[in-house]
């Protein structure tokens, strides 16, 4: 089953961006991508029944309205066994701390490092 990740980030051109990166393993029906572009949408996308496979959540943190770390801290409240991944575009010491108090599976910053980001989540399928 391929594993179901939810990208939240305001601006537009980072669906484009995950698209392209992910192509192969979304062809390989590995991944299936699902895209938020503020927090509050992002929590309409878990509350749906039909997306509660979905395990793995990449959040911006700058955003207009809820930040990321606030999304961060909802997700964690009504769904401890979701992962949550932060992407900042600041190498923010602060925003680095606060996102692992408030329970951070990971921290990274862009320009995202796809390399990486596909290592630590997928790693475990
Ligand atoms: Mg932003």
């Amino acid at each position: 089953m391929a594993l179901r990740i939810l990208v939240v980030d305001d601006e537009e051109d980072v669906e484009l961006l995950f698209r392209q990166r992910f192509r192969k393993e979304v062809n390989d029906n590995k991944v299936n991508l699902h895209f938020a572009n503020s927090g509050l949408s992002a929590l309409d996308i878990l509350k749906d029944v039909s997306h509660q496979d979905i395990i793995v959540i990449l959040s911006d943190i700058n955003m207009p309205g809820m930040t990321g770390l606030e999304l961060l801290e909802k997700i964690k409240a009504q769904y401890p066994n979701k992962k949550v991944m932060m992407i900042s575009a600041y190498g923010n010491e602060q925003y680095m701390n606060e996102a692992e108090q408030k329970g951070a599976d990971d921290f990274f910053t862009k320009p995202v490092d796809f390399k990486l980001l596909k290592e630590k989540i997928l790693s475990d399928i």
